[in-house]
């Protein structure tokens, strides 16, 4: 494998730093770090400690605080010539510090202060990218819907937040990623792909998530060193990952291109081989029972009866096809068209401010449809849209049993009348 993201563990140290020196440490950088204002502005305005001076580490005050979200030791600072944009020797500003932990508070302030949210690392690595490695989805869907981050931007070696993600195996994050339009094929500088990441890590759920709103071409894709995501998994020893890659591959290889002969008559189902049995059989019926000549004539009543059955099934059969070709709830899909996207709009301006994404709700976007489904409402593979309401997919009438179940109703009745024929049958028989 060409080489493994390495992940900085600066929060670890940060906080062994904070924590061993916080007894021991009387300055600004201790205090913005545990928000005591009383002792900031005691070492600020009596003491005259600059609040703009990097410590010994090359940290700011500031930074100290939007890590741990004290926005009014933030607050403080700023008003005391602390710089919003300052980085430190990694390059990081007190934005991207804020990312680490969430602190969307923190992170608001700093930006109506005018902190750039676009501004770079030494790696490369934006606001994003940090919120992506440290999985902080709902910092993450603040920072790109109210401040127009861009949530699908390369780092110095071409890995994008979505890459991150799937590296350290944050579905919630990836979810909201896939669902702001991320590039799932994008190819980093040693050629892998966030499913290729998520596969080296072992990451099932990211894979699933990955795999789910992607397409067959996500799982052949190879990186410089010609292996695919299954191919890397099984060398990582990540048995079930590439068991479960593997799997999707022969799935989607047997599913037929719906656009082939084959493709289409798959897509078709079962529902109209069941129609034309029952067609027939009502044809026969009627030609072979009602209307034999070689049989004992009916009376006027069984007659009735009998033609009365056939009405009904005429009526289930024109249920039944109604079933099969109704839109069982599918919600509109919120697909657009990248070339027609144009760089300074914010994606999906209806859906982003949606309140189940406020609430955090992840599980209700759909990462293949890109919307916030209703509640109940689910993603049916077999269709490869969301259905609302969703049951389950039923083969026999080819389409999903969401919002039709009251015509599932009338197939039932469909299903009575064909009983109610086998026992008129019987009983001439
Ligand atoms: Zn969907
Ligand atoms: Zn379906």
């Amino acid at each position: 494998m060409s080489s493994e993201i390495e992940v900085v563990e600066e929060v670890q140290s940060r906080d062994e730093q904070s924590g061993a020196e916080e007894s021991l440490r009387n300055d600004v950088y201790t205090a913005a770090a545990y928000g005591d204002l009383e002792r900031l502005q005691r070492l600020v305005e009596q003491e005259g400690c600059p609040v703009s001076e990097p410590d010994g580490l090359g940290y700011y005050a500031l930074q100290w605080a939007a890590l741990n979200n004290r926005t009014a030791a933030a607050q403080y600072i700023i008003e005391h010539g602390g710089d919003v944009n300052a980085t430190d020797h990694t390059g990081q500003t007190a934005l991207h510090w804020s990312a680490v932990r969430g602190a969307i508070q923190a992170a608001e302030l700093l930006l109506q202060e005018g902190a750039r949210v676009s501004a770079a690392d030494m790696n490369g690595y934006q606001t994003t990218h940090v919120a992506a490695q440290y999985g902080q989805t709902a910092f993450l869907y603040h920072i790109v819907s109210k401040w127009n981050a861009d949530p699908d931007v390369p780092d110095n070696d071409g890995r994008s937040p979505l890459h991150w993600a799937a590296y350290k195996g944050f579905a919630d994050s990836i979810r909201l990623l896939l669902f702001l339009d991320a590039h799932r094929g994008r190819q980093d500088t040693g050629g892998c792909t966030p499913l290729h990441w998520a596969a080296i890590r072992g990451n099932l759920e990211a894979c699933t998530v990955l795999v789910q709103a992607g397409k067959k071409e996500d799982l052949m894709l190879a990186d410089n060193t010609g292996l695919t995501p299954a191919q890397l998994a099984s060398d990582k020893n990540h048995r079930q990952v590439a068991f479960f890659l593997g799997n999707a591959r022969r799935l989607l290889d047997k599913r037929c291109d719906g656009n082939s002969r084959l493709g289409k008559i798959s897509k078709l189902g079962l529902a109209p081989v069941l129609w034309c049995i029952i067609l027939v059989l009502l044809v026969t019926y009627i030609h072979s029972v009602i209307l034999a000549t070689k049989m004992p004539k009916l009376t006027a009543a069984a007659g009735l009866l009998a033609w009365f059955g056939v009405f009904l099934a005429s009526v289930g059969l024109v249920m039944f096809y109604r079933c099969s070709s109704k839109d069982p709830g599918y919600i509109r899909m919120n697909m657009h068209d990248n070339q027609d996207t144009k760089d300074d709009e914010p994606l999906l301006k209806i859906e982003i401010n949606n309140p189940a994404l406020l609430a955090g709700n992840w599980s209700q976007l759909c990462a293949t449809c890109k919307i916030v489904r209703p509640l109940r409402a689910k993603h049916c593979s077999t269709c490869d849209r969301c259905v609302e309401q969703f049951d389950h997919h039923c083969p026999w009438v080819s389409n999903c049993i969401g919002k039709v179940l009251l015509d599932i109703f009338f197939l039932q009745a469909l299903h009575l009348t064909v009983k109610y024929f086998k026992l008129f049958n019987l009983s001439f028989t």
